[in-house]
Parts: structure tokens; C-alpha cells; sequence
């Protein structure tokens, strides 16, 4: 195969050896040169620029200067010798500073010779400083050297034997030096030309030694280029397939369902995204192929009476559909709700949960078969193998992060000849670039409007030591006939501390407020406990339900105005924003109460103070993707497909678009690669495909 000699040993490199190879392997995962040119630099130093020493401010988190050597001193320190240099420029001095065994340096530096220092700036009393800096003599009559100098990440094991973020740089040279052929180019030549990018052999040159800003932005940019290029391909290529291959129901009619309930039984006005989600779905059912659809709105946004008309099209046509829920309550309040909604209409809605009964699981099974249920509602139960449909088209997923691409399968099974059309609705708003790498391979509608007269609901962040103020407008709110959520965090199901936290939680409350009617929600009581609890909360019987997270999704009861969250700082963003998301659904002003302990991290601040900013879920997806990174975001299937080493999904989206733009360029013209042109490519895919490693970008 082209580009044989990557895949040699760095043992083999000059300088190196076994040892170091051993170590760098070891610490950094590097074994071939492959490893070696995928490590790429984490910052570049210009050795011509620097900054005026009495310029330096305390917000620069790394500054290159150039002084002459005025003054250098040992001073006592606790245990530790302190050796101190005092560096001069036009502009002003700045102290230097090294502990421990510094005799080699106090020889090496002389009164006024020439330093080139790099490193965090520190300031004592109100004087820049650095502590153990980088830096290089310069020569009398020696020239600076031009271009920027590559630092790459590294290890106090592999700074002890000279592999330090510049020495890293030492072997890189070597390597790209000592190559025996170019890299070989894996994107076709016209690509390269239509999207302005380098060779693939320049950018890694490049990367690693560029010699001015704009050659490095040239290399980043083809790599980064590349990167999601090679992500994005055979997703997008198995959307391309599914679409010419994959034929779906047809359902061409708009009928007396559809018809009948949008006309007189629709409780109110769709918001005009409603509307565009329903032409989009409506589109693609009836186009003859398979529907594969992600709605995304945030909570609230109003996703459930989609799916009823979603689903109301199917039956105009003669098919079923299946709403699968991801928990029993949300199982519950859409069949309930769906139910009556429908009845004008004489339809039938079944429902079947883990908890349903053996006779009823008989006559429900029956009646599937013969048609006489339209809709079932259910959780992961109607998944199995017993149920089954007389003719199921359509298959509506909500809140699909808990649900994983093997189980949107096993629902295909479930139709007889054609797959059902897949509508998968989620309030985890994630930001569009997430959403084209993860779901590459769905269509993306969005409701990006929340229906009219929605209030913001109010944050407020609150130190758990005010619980007794929290308390006082808890009871002032239920005199008004408000009913509140009071969550605690359940961060894992089988955590026996937390719910002892919460049922302790739940005593205090009930000490405090005696007299308001309180109840407990979890995940460990009864389906049927749950349900009655539940149900009584809905008909305002219980003001105050104390409860973990099972009620984090879907749930709705508009009288429900006041939400406060327990040991707030344990929850992340989007979970906070899904809680939020109960309250805020009726006409009253709804507020939303973060309690968090003392000592807050950063982190955690920064958490809090962006909820209490916004109500917007696009925002704070994008702020948790920031924070956390897209591994961790929820609704994502494995952090390893998200993984870059050069993209950043929170920055490079405009990127991604263009990627996205030059992948179905190529698949509308040579799906599978078969010209000549595309050879490359392909090779370089199958290789990548066999050896998912970081080998697989250079290959
Ligand atoms: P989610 O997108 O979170 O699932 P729901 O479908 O539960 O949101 O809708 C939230 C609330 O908004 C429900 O009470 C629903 O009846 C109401 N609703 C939905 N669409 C509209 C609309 N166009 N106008 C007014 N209210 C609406
Ligand atoms: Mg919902």
C-alpha cells in the first residue's frame, strides 16, 4: 500500500531509539510515524515577535519577550534555593525565577548577554515575573530565527529525558525530514481546488514547522477539512443509500382523521414552525420513500400534537403508529392526553407499559392484530417480540435519547413488508453542528417557536442556608393555587445516599409546611404508586411533589408554576434546562429555583448564572457543549464519533458546512467511489474502516 513507510517504528528515528519510543508510546500512544504526525502542536511561538516587558499585563496567559540580562542573584527560600535573573528592555524588567539545583544555569547565564524568555506571566507587587520560563541565549551576531516554533504536548516522565513540548519538536523534524516519499493525498484534486485547501504531504509539513501565520491556517484548515470530511462520509453515504434503496409506505391521502381533528378538534392555533415541521413530514411520507426524521424543539415547543397529526396521516391511509415513550409516567400522560384528544374522532388508543396486566397484554394484542387500535402508546415493552401490529407505518420516538439505534431497529421488524417511517422527537436541543455528526444520517426539522404567551420563567440562584425563604414562597404560591416541584438530584439509580436524601428532604418539608399536601415520586416505588401519585398530582390534589428526576421528561401539568432543584451544582445544563422545562407551561409566571451548596466550582457558577440568563435551549446546549465537550452532551451515542483531534464542533461549524457541501458534492455524482478520481478516497476509507486508530488519518 502507498504510504508503506508511516507506519515504521519512531524507535527508528534519529535521536530516538528504544527507550524514548518505549516511554512515548507509553505516555503519549505514539508508536509510528503515522502516531507522530497526528500529534500535532497545542501552540506555536514566533522567535521574531515579542512583547515589550513593560507592556505585559496580568490577563496574557503567555508572553514571548527579548531583554538583556542586568542583574542575577541566589536567594534563601524555604528549603529550596531560589536563583533570580533580572531581564531589561526598552520598555521596562521583569524578574525570573528558578528553585532547586540551579548552579548549571547560574554558569550558563552572563551579565549582559541576550535571552529570549516564553512563559505565563506572574505578577508580585504589581512587577511581571516568570518562574521557570523557556528560553534561549542569543549568539552576538546571531540572527533570529524566522517562522514559528512548534510546541506539542508532553510529560514530566518525557521532560526528564529531553522530550519536553520543544523537544517533541526536535523529533517531528526529523521524521518529516527523513520522509522517503510524499504523504500521500487522499481528497480528490478537485476538491482540493473547489475549497482552496493544500496537499495533504504541505499541510502536514506545514502543521508541524509552518513558516508564517497564513501557511499554518492553510494546514489546519485542510486537516481539520479532512477530518470531518472522512467523519462525515459514510454516514452521509448511507443516508444517500437509504434514500434511492430504501422505499417507504406511501401515504398519499389527507383524510377525514387529519382533516376532522385539524379542523375542529385542534385545541388551538399551530405556531408557524408547527406548521413547517408538519409540511416537512408530511413531504417526506408521502414522497414513496422511507421517513427518517429528528424533530428537535425545545420543551414546550409544543412536539406532542405533531405527532398526533403525524400519526392521524398514517390512519387516513389505513396504517398504525406506535409512540414509544421512554418512561412509564410520560407513557401514561400521553395516553391519557392523546386519548382525549381523539375521542371526538372514535379512535381507538391502546397502551402498554411493563406494568400493563397479562389480560389486558391478550386483549390488547388482539385488538392490535385486527386493527381495531390505531395508535399504541407504550415504553420499551412494545418493543417486544409478542406485539405485534396488523399493519404498523409509522413509529414516533419521543424524547429519543434514551432509546438506542438498536431499538429504533427492532421497530422496523414490526412492519411486514416496508419499514415503518421513523419520527424521532427530541427536547435535548442539540446545536446544529453536534446534530450533523451525530445524526448525518436523519433529517433534521426543528420547532424553533414556542407556542404564543409563554412567560419566561423567572431563576433564581439561592445558597441552600435560605431554604426557610424558599419555604415562605412555597406556601405563598400554593395559597395563590400553584403546585410545585421540589427535585432532588438522583444522579444514579442505585444510589441508596440519594434517596435517603430525598425522603429525608421530604420529611423537613412536611415539618415545615404540615399542612400543605405533599407526596414522594421515584423510580424504585410501584408503576402503580407512581401512576396514583402522579394522578393526583395532575388533578391538583398533592401541591407539592417531591421527587427525583423521573419526572424530568415530557411531564405536564400547567398549574405546576414552581420548580425548585435540590444540590443544583450536581446537575449539568441541559438536565437543568429539562426540569425548567415543567414549569412555565400555563399562563402564570413560573419560576425556577437552583438551591446549591457552598463551594461551588468555577465550573458550576458558570452553570448556574447561565441559566439563571437564559431560557433559550439552544443556548445553553451550546454553552453545555462548551463546557463539557461533546462527549458528555446527552442524546449523543459514543463520545468516539466526536472525537477531533484538530475540529472543535463549538467553533467549527462553518467548516462542517462546507464539508457537508463537498461530501454530497461527490456522493450525487459517484456514490460508491468508483471513478478513477475517487480512488484514493476510497482506499483511504477502507483502510481507515479496518484500523480505527489514529493511523486511520494518515494512512
Ligand atoms: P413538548 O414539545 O415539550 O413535548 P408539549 O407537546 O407537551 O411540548 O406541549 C406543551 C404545551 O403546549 C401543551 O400543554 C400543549 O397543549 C401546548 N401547545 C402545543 N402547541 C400549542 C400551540 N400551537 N398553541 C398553544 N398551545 C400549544
Ligand atoms: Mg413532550
Amino acid at each position: 500500500m502507498q504510504g508503506h513507510y508511516l507506519s515504521t517504528s519512531i524507535a527508528y528515528v534519529k535521536g530516538c531509539g528504544p527507550s524514548k519510543a518505549a516511554l512515548l508510546s507509553k505516555e503519549l500512544g505514539l508508536h509510528t510515524y503515522a502516531d507522530a504526525l497526528t500529534h500535532f502542536p497545542f501552540r506555536y511561538v514566533d522567535r521574531t515577535r515579542f512583547q515589550p516587558i513593560g507592556l505585559i499585563s496580568e490577563s496574557m496567559s503567555f508572553v514571548q519577550s527579548i531583554g538583556a540580562i542586568e542583574h542575577k542573584e541566589w536567594l534563601p527560600g524555604k528549603g529550596k534555593s531560589r536563583f533570580t535573573v533580572h531581564l531589561r528592555d526598552k520598555s521596562g524588567s521583569m524578574e525570573l525565577t528558578w528553585f532547586g539545583n540551579m548552579g548549571w544555569l547560574d554558569d550558563k547565564l552572563q551579565l549582559g548577554q541576550v535571552l529570549i524568555v516564553a512563559g505565563k506571566p506572574i505578577f508580585y507587587k504589581g512587577q511581571p515575573g516568570m518562574s521557570h520560563p523557556d528560553f534561549e541565549v542569543l549568539q552576538p551576531g546571531q540572527a533570529l530565527q524566522p517562522g514559528l516554533s512548534p510546541m506539542y504536548p508532553s510529560s514530566d516522565k518525557l521532560r526528564k529525558i529531553g522530550l519536553d513540548p520543544k523537544g517533541i519538536g526536535r523529533l517531528l523534524k526529523q521524521i518529516i525530514e527523513g520522509l522517503p516519499a510524499p504523504i500521500p493525498e487522499n481528497l480528490p484534486e478537485a476538491l482540493l481546488h473547489r475549497y482552496n485547501l493544500i496537499g495533504r504531504d504541505q499541510a502536514f509539513r506545514w502543521i508541524h514547522f509552518p513558516p508564517d501565520q497564513t501557511a499554518l491556517q492553510a494546514a489546519r484548515y485542510r486537516l481539520k477539512f479532512e477530518e470531518l470530511f472522512m467523519a462525515q462520509f459514510r454516514m452521509l453515504q448511507t443516508k444517500a443509500r437509504n434514500q434511492a434503496t430504501q422505499p417507504g409506505i406511501p401515504l398519499p391521502q389527507l383524510g377525514a382523521m387529519f382533516h376532522g381533528f385539524y379542523e375542529r378538534h385542534l385545541p388551538f392555533a399551530l405556531t408557524n414552525a408547527q406548521k413547517r415541521v408538519l409540511k416537512e413530514i408530511r413531504a417526506d411520507v408521502k414522497s414513496g420513500r422511507q421517513m427518517n426524521r429528528l424533530l428537535q424543539g425545545d420543551v414546550g415547543s409544543g412536539k406532542t400534537v405533531v405527532a398526533v397529526l403525524t400519526a392521524l396521516m398514517a390512519m387516513d391511509n389505513g396504517f398504525q403508529t406506535a409512540l414509544l415513550a421512554p418512561t412509564e409516567i410520560l407513557a401514561q400522560q400521553h395516553f391519557l392526553g392523546i386519548s382525549e384528544l381523539l375521542s371526538p374522532l372514535g379512535i381507538q388508543v391502546g397502551i402498554l407499559t411493563g406494568s400493563s396486566k397479562k389480560a389486558e397484554r391478550i386483549k390488547l394484542h388482539a385488538a392490535l392484530q385486527n386493527g381495531e387500535i390505531a395508535l399504541l402508546v407504550g415504553t420499551h415493552a412494545l418493543l417486544e417480540e409478542a406485539v405485534q401490529f396488523q399493519n404498523l407505518g409509522m413509529a414516533i420516538i419521543d424524547e429519543q435519547h434514551r432509546f438506542g439505534v438498536a431499538q429504533r431497529a427492532r421497530l422496523w421488524e414490526k412492519a411486514r413488508s416496508l419499514p415503518p417511517h421513523v419520527l424521532v422527537m427530541t427536547a435535548t436541543p442539540i446545536p446544529r453542528t453536534l446534530a450533523m455528526t451525530l445524526y448525518g444520517d436523519l433529517d433534521v426539522s426543528v420547532i424553533d417557536e414556542l407556542p404564543p404567551g409563554r412567560k419566561n420563567v423567572i431563576t433564581i440562584h439561592k445558597g441552600e442556608e435560605v431554604r426557610n425563604e424558599v419555604y415562605r414562597f412555597i406556601r405563598q404560591q400554593v395559597e395563590a393555587g400553584r403546585q410545585i416541584y421540589l427535585v432532588y438530584p438522583l444522579i444514579d439509580e442505585s444510589k441508596k445516599l440519594d434517596y435517603k436524601n430525598m425522603l429525608e428532604g421530604f420529611e423537613v418539608f412536611k415539618q415545615h409546611l404540615p399542612d400543605i399536601p405533599a407526596d414522594v415520586l421515584h423510580g424504585q416505588m410501584k408503576p402503580a404508586d407512581k401512576e396514583s401519585v402522579m394522578a393526583r398530582f395532575v388533578k391538583g390534589h398533592v401541591k407539592v411533589l417531591v421527587s427525583t428526576t423521573v419526572i424530568e421528561v415530557g411531564v405536564n401539568v400547567p398549574n405546576a408554576s414552581v420548580m425548585v432543584i435540590e444540590s443544583a451544582e450536581r446537575f449539568g445544563l441541559s438536565q437543568l434546562h429539562q426540569l425548567r422545562g415543567r414549569v412555565g407551561r400555563g399562563a402564570e409566571q413560573s419560576y425556577c429555583i437552583l438551591l446549591t451548596g457552598r463551594n461551588l466550582s468555577k465550573e458550576a457558577k458558570e452553570r448556574m448564572a447561565v441559566m439563571v440568563a437564559t431560557n433559550d435551549g439552544f443556548k445553553i446546549a451550546e454553552k453545555d457543549l462548551e463546557l463539557r465537550g461533546p462527549g458528555d452532551i446527552e442524546g449523543t451515542r459514543q463520545s468516539g464519533e466526536m472525537q477531533f483531534k484538530l475540529a472543535s464542533l463549538v467553533e467549527d461549524a462553518p467548516v462542517l458546512e462546507q464539508v457537508r457541501s463537498a461530501v454530497w458534492h461527490i456522493i450525487e455524482r459517484d456514490p460508491e467511489l468508483q471513478a478513477p478520481e475517487h480512488a484514493a478516497l476510497l482506499r483511504y476509507l477502507q483502510a481507515r474502516e479496518r484500523s480505527q486508530g489514529p493511523w486511520a488519518m494518515i494512512s
